[in-house]
């Protein structure tokens, strides 16, 4: 195995007694092999990250300057990594660039980013400061549909307020967190930020591991509930971000024809496996047959292929049974009377290539629109009542975010105040940056990241009060 797919544990290349297959979703077929650590190996990088935090807790400059030079690693192979992106997501070799050069982003951000300090008192008696210190290390466990970006979200903030890291990426694609450990070696001290890779049961042992006091994840609501009960009996810390399942609610003065690229940008982005991306629609009665038509002719003309070929907008689904789920779900409600405005069946061939899918006739109750689908497939619900729609859309377990889509803009703008969400967008969906704090209501997550809410979420607050008596 090359030394750019080893882990790096304690600032070295590290290879394990093991190894399993990375699969390619264009093709189904096992297109590298990634490490999978043992425990002992997991050992070392926990002891490793807990070594390095005593030095680096104290060099903020210095921590400073590691981070901006990540962010010029990242701009200045985006491309390199790129590829090993769309290898293991599947994602188009140029989204899969931007999001190399989104964690460049993102890096630089936080980079600048400055640790809040109050003095809440300073007379005769005393003077009293809040201050954010660093947790010590910090276990980073991340899903497959933004691998090197998510993971990002977590280091930037975890290393800039002091932390050490252990991370460890998704079975799914495990190769771009391999290569940004690999990349990361010459620019941080060693120990500081570790990367791991194996199966599901390698972030089990890290979430009961005793050394991190702090778990960032970011997954399926499932599998967030398992690391919360998992860091209870040792009261780490969690920050979870979990699933959602997105409404888009139209307004009924909203114009689908200016409005549908928009919407059908914020449901298919990335093939639909974006946590926060649209993935109920919901249409006043007026509107509903041009809303489904204008997202159908949308579908029809996108260009689905291998994320390697030129042109194409969407890659395939990135694993196997991601796309049984997505299949089975869109089967479930075509069975249950549901029409398909466009596609609604897998691609002929190799791979795991799903028709854009867009159906119409459906409603809640219905699975595809109850549970987050995270695949190319978007149900359009009718409504006739706006505050109907509101607790449609709000009933559900899930908070992640949701858009309202109106001509008038303050109108739209108080429709989404009503949303049970972290996000509420108006006329757009999507749009997330690095200093806007994102995270979930209810069963979406615990916590948030970005901004300077996620990077105090990486830090313990202490009061240090100084008597003047
Ligand atoms: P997943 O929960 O199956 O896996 C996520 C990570 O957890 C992987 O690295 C996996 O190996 C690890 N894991 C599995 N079992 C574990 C356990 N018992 N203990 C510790 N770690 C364990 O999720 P996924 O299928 O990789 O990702 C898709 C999900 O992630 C979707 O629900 C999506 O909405 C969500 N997601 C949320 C956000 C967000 O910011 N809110 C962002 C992206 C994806």
């Amino acid at each position: 195995m090359s030394d750019e797919f080893s882990m790096t544990i304690d600032g070295r290349a590290v290879d394990a007694p093991g190894t399993f297959g990375v699969i390619d979703p264009a093709t189904g077929e096992v297109a590298e092999q990634a490490p999978d650590a043992s425990r002992e190996q997991l050992d070392a990088a926990m002891n490793s990250a807990r070594a390095a935090y005593a030095a680096w807790r104290r060099d903020e400059s210095a921590r400073r300057e590691a981070l901006l030079a990540a962010a010029e690693l990242m701009f200045a192979r985006s491309e390199e990594i790129g590829r090993v992106i769309t290898l293991e997501q599947g994602k188009p070799l140029a989204d899969a660039t931007m999001e190399v050069v989104a964690a460049g982003v993102w890096l630089k951000y936080f980079a600048g980013l400055e640790l809040p300090v109050e003095v809440i008192q300073d007379d005769d008696n005393a003077r009293v400061e809040v201050l954010r210190r660093p947790m010590g290390v910090v276990a980073a466990i991340t899903p497959w549909n933004f691998p090197l970006l998510l993971a990002t979200w977590k280091i930037a903030p975890a290393l800039l307020a002091g932390n050490t890291m252990v991370l460890k990426p998704s079975p799914f694609t495990p190769l771009s967190s391999l290569k940004l450990g690999a990349a990361l070696r010459d620019v941080l001290p060693p120990g500081v930020l570790n990367v791991v890779t194996g199966g599901d049961e390698l972030g089990a042992w890290m979430t009961s591991h005793d050394v991190p006091r702090k778990i960032s994840f970011t997954g399926s609501v499932a599998t967030g509930k398992r690391v919360a009960a998992a860091a209870a009996p040792d009261l780490k810390r969690v920050t979870l971000e979990l699933g959602g399942n997105d409404p888009a609610i139209l307004l009924d003065d909203a114009d689908p024809a200016a409005v549908a690229d928009k919407l059908f940008g914020g449901a298919f982005q990335n093939n639909g496996q974006v946590c926060s991306a649209i993935k109920r629609v919901y249409a006043p009665d007026a509107l509903y047959d041009d809303v489904v038509d204008a997202l159908a002719e949308r579908a029809k003309a996108a260009k689905v292929g291998p994320g390697t070929q030129e042109g194409v907008q969407y890659g395939p689904i990135n694993n196997e049974p991601q796309f049984e789920r997505v299949r089975e779900l869109v089967a479930d409600a075509l069975a249950g009377g549901a029409r398909a405005a466009a596609g609604g069946a897998p691609i002929d061939g190799p791979g795991y290539f799903f028709q854009p899918t867009i159906l119409a006739d459906v409603s809640d109750g219905t699975r595809i629109v109850d549970e987050e689908q995270f695949g190319p497939a978007l149900p359009v619900v009718r409504y006739s009542d706006l505050d109907e729609a509101i607790d449609r859309a709000n009933g559900t377990h899930f908070g992640l975010s949701g858009s309202v889509w109106s001509a008038d803009a303050d109108r739209a703008a108080e429709v989404a105040g009503r949303l049970e969400c972290g996000t509420a967008w108006v006329n757009t969906h999507l749009a997330l940056a690095p200093n806007q704090p994102f995270g979930g209501f209810k069963w979406s997550g615990l916590g948030v990241e970005n901004g300077t809410w996620g990077l105090q979420a990486f830090t313990e607050l202490q009061v240090v009060h100084r008597s003047k008596l």
